[in-house]
């Protein structure tokens, strides 16, 4: 039987041929392809400064450092994510909370958000962690205006969305991980996500002092630069000056990930194209599509839908070979964060749409014939 997962990755023969290739140079860890990985990464996302790392979780993690999150230091984040969004605060000692989401995009209900932070003393909270989930950009221009007022930083986990953008009220593209509205973003290279590149990750900034920072916490802390050192003994000399991980990329991954990177609008396009394809075909159906607000470019890393017997639906694909996944069991309701205090109805439009979601193959590789029969699948199903 034919099978046909949720997401996948492509590896053409000529990403084979770059990781070959990568492979016969000096360098095989951290070496001159990370770097233009870095900067080819970052002028994709519209950022200034890219700093590769060997997952998506090291970034959220190294990123949470360079924010200076203290034990104690109070997080907001989603409960519609990937579980390391909120663990990353959790690993600095950090308190992480929730705002539930919108019933319709799926994001963190801003209004929610502010209402929230306005009940408390401004300081209570150090910063946000939004999630561009499935790869619907958060409309981070209100965002960072509630943000600057009580003082928030604003850390985007990009991982769903490179490629994604929406248009600000100067008329303007705002991409998701430019770091132009948020302090720093982080992304994912986990086969699933747009680019592969095994395991791999990048933050991006525009912000040279975190930037710096990023650096120092993704190779020990240690530095080797010049102009950061606090004594020079000589040309081996180098210094720890900050509790640093053993967070780098390879040269090996970058050449892949560099490789991937340059079909990577073209696959975005194609995502685009598979989606229009599925909210044609439910258009007269029970399946809730995705909420798509004009002047949003969505960078569908999933494509979620709602129906009313999720769990039937899951099973029914599954028996013809049809891997729909579930994003996400909310994270408040994981037995560790259950064990810190959270549970049932403390996100009630999370917990509902948990009911509800369920996500269709999506990757840029799905041909027309495939999705045409998960569409006739999930129809037979509902109908
Ligand atoms: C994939 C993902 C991560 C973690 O990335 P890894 O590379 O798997 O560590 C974090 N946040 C979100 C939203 C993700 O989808």
């Amino acid at each position: 039987m034919i099978r046909i997962p949720y997401g996948r990755q492509e590896i053409t023969p000529e990403d084979i041929e770059k990781v070959t290739e990568a492979l016969q140079d000096d360098f095989i860890t951290q070496g001159p392809q990370v770097m233009k990985f870095e900067n080819l990464f970052a002028a994709y996302v519209k950022a200034k400064y890219g700093v590769a790392v060997s997952n998506g979780t090291a970034a959220l993690h190294i990123s949470n450092m360079a924010l200076n999150v203290q034990p104690g230091d109070k997080v907001i984040t989603t409960p519609i994510t990937f579980v390391a969004s909120a663990n990353s605060v959790l690993f600095c000692g950090g308190t992480v909370d929730f705002v539930d989401i919108d019933p319709r995009s799926y994001l963190m209900d801003l209004s929610k958000l502010e209402k929230k932070l306005s009940r408390v003393p401004k300081g209570t909270y150090k910063g946000i962690i939004p999630v561009d989930f499935a790869g619907y950009p958060v409309n981070m221009e209100k965002l960072r205006q509630i943000a600057d007022r009580y003082d928030l930083w604003i850390l985007e986990d990009a991982c769903h969305a490179p490629g994604g953008y929406f248009v600000d009220t100067r008329q303007k593209k705002s991409y998701c991980g430019s770091g132009e509205l948020s302090d720093v973003s982080i992304f994912s290279f986990h086969p699933v996500k747009h680019i592969a590149t095994g395991e791999g990750g990048m933050v991006t900034t525009r912000d040279k002092n975190l930037y710096e920072k990023l650096l120092l916490f993704r190779n020990h802390g240690i530095t080797k630069d010049p102009t950061l050192l606090h004594e020079n003994h000589g040309g081996w000399y180098y210094e720890m000056q900050e509790l640093g991980y053993n967070y780098r990329l390879t040269d090996i991954q970058a050449a892949l990930g560099m490789s991937q990177l340059a079909r990577a609008k073209k696959n975005l396009e194609k995502r685009n194209t598979i989606a229009k394809i599925y909210n044609e075909a439910f258009k007269n159906s029970p399946v809730l599509t995705p909420h798509v607000e004009t002047g949003y470019y969505h960078a569908y890393h999933l494509y979620v839908v709602q129906v009313a017997n999720r769990k039937g639906l899951y099973d029914h694909l599954r028996e013809h070979g049809i891997y729909a996944q579930i994003h996400y069991i909310p994270v408040h309701l994981q037995p560790y964060y259950q064990n810190m205090g959270w549970g049932k109805g403390d996100f009630p439009i999370a917990e509902k749409y948990y009911e509800k979601a369920i996500s269709l193959p999506m990757y840029p590789t799905l041909t027309q014939e495939l999705q045409q029969f998960v569409i006739d699948k999930v129809l037979e199903f509902v109908s």
